[in-house]
């Protein structure tokens, strides 16, 4: 049994070498529903005796008992049974992540959908890893050995729980590491819900541990932890700095996806009710809780005015209401921290800029972390609504004068995660393309995530890359191996 029941709310433990146990201190930490206020779970929190227990745990999988022994195809066997059981479960994972997370539940579906694929593909990928014959002198044979790189700490925000999970854990298990997962506070319970499914699939214990508890604590413990080798991390520039930090002094493997403050720039051929959807929609989906969010929304001149009026009368349009009703584009944020850190920015905001929309809390909510919508125009890049991540439902639009200034206003950030370009002219997207300093460009699109295509940034949004076989690359090692083919003694002496 995974969980407990006291008064209604459920308990959860976490996942330790293929048992749910609780914390050793017996603390547990409260999960909310962002859309009443209301606790809906309790999740036993883990300190630094807990870490060295998962950590135990992942490196006595690693070094001994059955995964080292497991063929590339039979973890690819278990990706298909996990994937298998996710879809089978779409609905139940699905309303769960909605609850925990407050996005939408049509969303939450798509990103189960995303989930299962993540799992199937790198299913595919985990009898394609092969090494190199190095061209070397003809007395001498070289060639490559690829290898897990071990035990895998793996840190995750709460924007997309559960997908977050995949794009580190699918990646690994193909691989041949063994994980050590640590959901984000707000959202640990899509992730102990797949913890269930794990035996069945095939995973030994001690492969994957679901170790829940805060960033600071469990977290810190496990990127110091030297029973760790390498570490995934998901989340803002600032933790990404600390991690950096505490993992140099064991050297361990680090991998960073940091946040971002993504241009979407606009020129005026571009198809323009595509446009300006495509504005709104690279923003504010997912309440704008994303990474790659077009929060920096470039505009020429000539149509500035006209598509600020657009985007402002399709805004409207967009139905707040509680995550699990179905017609439902934008739910609350996640947590009363983050609603306050938005909350915030919107203040600053209205000092900085004009406001086309929103601004505050929507009336006709009483409860939940509710925030409308909100676009800030007429701003300056050197605005803080330009140049911080603000992670919420605000977009600052941005008037530019031809394609050199917006070129210029779309790198003058620290951070390079993502960029778009909107325009029919071929020369000018491409020209574009080559000259933004961003991990990931989209021509006449924002945000479309495919688990074939590399995902990660340039700049303080952070270093190595995730899915399709970058993302496998980061969990392997390379090892060289040279055979000397020439019996003559060495000619040292
Ligand atoms: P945080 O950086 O605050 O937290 C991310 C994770 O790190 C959480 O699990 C958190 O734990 C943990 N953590 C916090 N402090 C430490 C520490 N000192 N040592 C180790 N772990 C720690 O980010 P948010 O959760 O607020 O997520 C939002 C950020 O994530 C945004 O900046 C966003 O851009 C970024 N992000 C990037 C993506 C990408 O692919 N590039 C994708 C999604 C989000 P806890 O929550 O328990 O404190």
């Amino acid at each position: 049994m995974s969980t407990s029941s006291k008064a209604g709310v459920q308990t959860y433990k976490n996942f330790i070498n293929g048992k749910w146990v609780p914390a050793v201190s017996g603390a547990t930490f409260p999960v909310y529903d962002p859309s009443t206020e209301e606790v809906i779970a309790q999740v036993a929190s883990a300190a630094a005796p807990d870490v060295d227990q998962a950590v135990a745990a992942a490196r006595a999988a690693f070094d001994s008992g059955p995964w080292p022994a497991t063929t590339a195809q039979d973890r690819g066997k278990i990706l298909h049974k996990l994937a298998d059981k996710i879809r089978q479960n779409t609905a139940r994972l699905a309303d769960i992540e909605s609850r925990n997370s407050g996005k939408p539940i049509i969303e939450a579906e798509y990103d189960i959908a995303d989930v299962a694929t993540c799992f199937e593909y790198y299913a595919g990928l985990a009898n394609k890893v092969m090494g190199h014959v190095n061209p070397v002198p003809a007395n001498a044979l070289s060639f490559t050995l690829r290898e897990p790189v071990g035990v895998a700490a793996q840190i995750i925000p709460w924007n997309y729980p559960l997908l977050m999970a995949a794009w580190k854990l699918a990646p690994a298990i193909a691989a041949g590491c063994t994980c050590i997962l640590k959901p984000a506070e707000q959202t640990p319970l899509t992730a102990i819900e797949i913890a269930n499914y794990f035996e069945e699939a095939g995973l030994p214990p001690g492969v994957v541990n679901i170790l829940n508890g805060l960033g600071e604590t469990t977290g810190a413990a496990l990127v110091a932890h030297p029973g760790v080798d390498k570490v995934a991390f998901t989340g803002s520039a600032a933790v990404g700095k600390i991690i950096v930090k505490s993992a140099a002094d064991t050297l361990k493997r680090v991998t960073l996806e940091l946040g971002g403050k993504s241009p979407n720039i606009f020129f005026p051929d571009a198809d323009w009710e595509a446009a300006v959807d495509g504005a709104l929609f690279g923003v504010f989906i997912n309440q704008g809780e994303v990474c790659s969010a077009g929060s920096r929304i470039l505009v020429e001149k000539s149509i500035y005015s006209k598509f600020v009026e657009a985007m402002t009368e399709k805004t409207k349009r967009i139905k707040l209401g509680a995550p699990l009703e179905r017609e439902t584009k934008m739910g609350p944020l996640v947590s009363k921290e983050q609603y306050d850190r938005v909350s915030s920015y919107l203040e600053i905001g209205k000092k900085e800029a004009k406001v086309a929309i929103g601004g505050g809390r929507p009336k006709q909510f009483g409860k939940g972390y509710y925030l409308e919508p909100t676009i800030f125009y007429d701003v300056d890049n050197s605005a803080r609504i330009a140049r911080e991540e603000i992670f919420g439902p605000v977009a600052s639009v941005i008037p530019f004068d031809g394609e050199s200034e917006a070129i210029r206003i779309a790198n003058d950030t620290p951070y390079g995660l993502a960029a778009a370009v909107w325009t029919r002219d071929i020369y000018k997207a491409f020209r574009v393309v080559k000259s933004l300093r961003a991990g990931i460009v989209w021509v006449n699109h924002m945000q479309p995530t495919y688990v074939e295509a590399p995902w990660g940034g340039y700049k303080q949004s952070g270093f190595g890359r995730e899915l399709g076989p970058w993302g496998l690359e980061e969990y392997l090692e390379t090892k060289q191996v040279f055979v000397n083919l020439d019996e003559t003694p060495i000619a040292w002496y």
